[in-house]
């Protein structure tokens, strides 16, 4: 009998795979598992079988699936109205962007959708600002970036993207961006010029594998972007909203840009919400028609982001990744020497070096996905442990427990 269910159940995950195989754009390759519900830590699959969701949607949802508190916003918004456009002013817009400046310290919001659209509108602001407030020579206008960093997937971002999958065949490339290796404080200084209006960076690179730069690098940053007159942008994408234990990874070392970039967990999973938060000095460069989006901005997605600010404001989650981090390091750090070359990170976010002769981060993540736990590789040997905030620490020690007997099995 339950080999019957086994045999049905595989041919269900066979064919929505087939389906995506057919029909859907070949641009991810997904674990084999079809995830049909959640709730909190855990999914299940079409047949039934729970897996701890280790990846959390690449942080966007790191209060949990199905979060009663962030569904209960969404509900009582999807009753009322969910979309008017910035053409009109919207009852849950003002409140949103009040609540998320106070809780970033800066003055002003400029709500967006996707990640990369956030991006790509500090790129608008950084140089309106350049060329209005710094004087900078129209057209002459360029931004610092990092080398291996990871913002996003538009033809402007991908145009200083060093990852040749990212980028090649999608030129001609956007020009006005200069690289510089990712914690060295004086080749960012010696690559800033006049015509600098903005370093862009990651406080800790996600995709490039969790890499947390020396402690005093972002103080660094801080002061040359003071002196030398350039915007000091964060994309805390990733890495904001609770995921490294503190509210933005720039707290960890007291550190305050000029503009923060947000998105993935500011939707609470539910919807995509982003937002560029700066001060007036800033974001205040932008007039009426400079720059827009349709679905920017939107109640619901306000309502949404409202939820997620007042449970950031209680200051809980933060905490919670402070102490689970702690545990998740220790019991990594006791298998570095075991399959495990070294283990990065802050709070509820590792990045793990596997030993290759145990094999590829790819290989490793499908063993976890058959011992029950999805994790997701960042590129070669290097694995990325990320659950929701709410996991319970019980949970967290099972998973970690998983990936041992992976590697012991390897
Ligand atoms: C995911 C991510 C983005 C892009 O966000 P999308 O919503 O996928 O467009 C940008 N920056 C960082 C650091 C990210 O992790």
């Amino acid at each position: 009998m339950s080999e019957v269910r086994n045999t049905m159940a595989a041919q269900a995950t066979g064919s929505y795979i087939a389906q995506e195989d057919r029909h859907a754009a070949h641009n991810y390759h997904p674990l084999p598992v079809v995830v049909a519900s959640g709730d909190g830590a855990w999914v299940t699959d079409v047949d039934g079988k729970r897996y701890l969701d280790c990846l959390a949607a690449y942080s966007a949802v790191n209060f949990g699936h199905s979060n009663p508190v962030l569904l209960d916003a969404a509900r009582a918004q999807l009753d009322r109205i969910t979309l008017t456009s910035r053409a009109f002013h919207n009852d849950q817009l003002g409140p949103f962007v009040t609540e998320l400046a106070a809780l970033a310290g800066k003055d002003m919001v400029l709500p967006m959708n996707t990640g990369a659209e956030a991006v790509e509108s500090a790129i608008k602001v950084a140089r309106a600002w350049g060329y209005r407030v710094k004087g900078v020579p129209d057209g002459e206008a360029n931004i610092v970036v990092m080398a291996g960093n990871f913002h996003g997937r538009t033809t402007t971002i991908i145009s200083f993207s060093d990852d040749e999958s990212a980028r090649a065949d999608f030129g001609p490339y956007t020009p006005g961006f200069r690289t510089v290796p990712y914690g060295d404080a004086a080749a960012l200084e010696a690559a800033i010029d006049d015509h600098t209006v903005a370093v862009l960076l990651e406080p800790i690179q996600g995709e490039a594998g969790i890499i947390v730069p020396p402690a005093d690098y972002l103080p660094a940053v801080r002061e040359i972007c003071t002196r030398l007159r350039a915007l000091f942008i964060a994309d805390e994408i990733q890495s904001g909203l609770g995921r490294t234990g503190a509210t933005f990874a720039c707290d960890l070392v007291d550190v305050v840009p000029d503009v923060y970039l947000l998105g993935k967990a500011l939707g609470g999973g539910i919807v995509p919400v982003s937002a560029v938060v700066a001060d007036a000095d800033v974001l205040g460069v932008l007039h009426a028609g400079e720059h827009g989006s349709t679905f920017g901005g939107n109640p619901l997605a306000a309502a949404v982001g409202r939820a997620v600010v007042s449970m950031l404001a209680t200051g809980e989650p933060q905490a919670r990744a402070r102490e689970l981090g702690g545990v998740l390091r220790e019991r990594l750090e006791a298998l570095i020497g075991h399959g495990v070359v070294a283990v990065r990170g802050a709070g509820l976010w590792a990045g793990i070096d596997i030993d290759p002769v145990k094999g590829t981060g790819r290989e490793i993540c499908e063993r976890l996905m058959e011992r029950g736990v999805l994790a997701k590789d960042t590129h070669g040997s290097t694995i990325r442990l990320a659950p929701p905030i709410v996991v319970s620490e019980e949970d967290l020690v099972w998973a970690v427990e998983q990936l041992e007997a992976v590697l012991v099995d390897a």
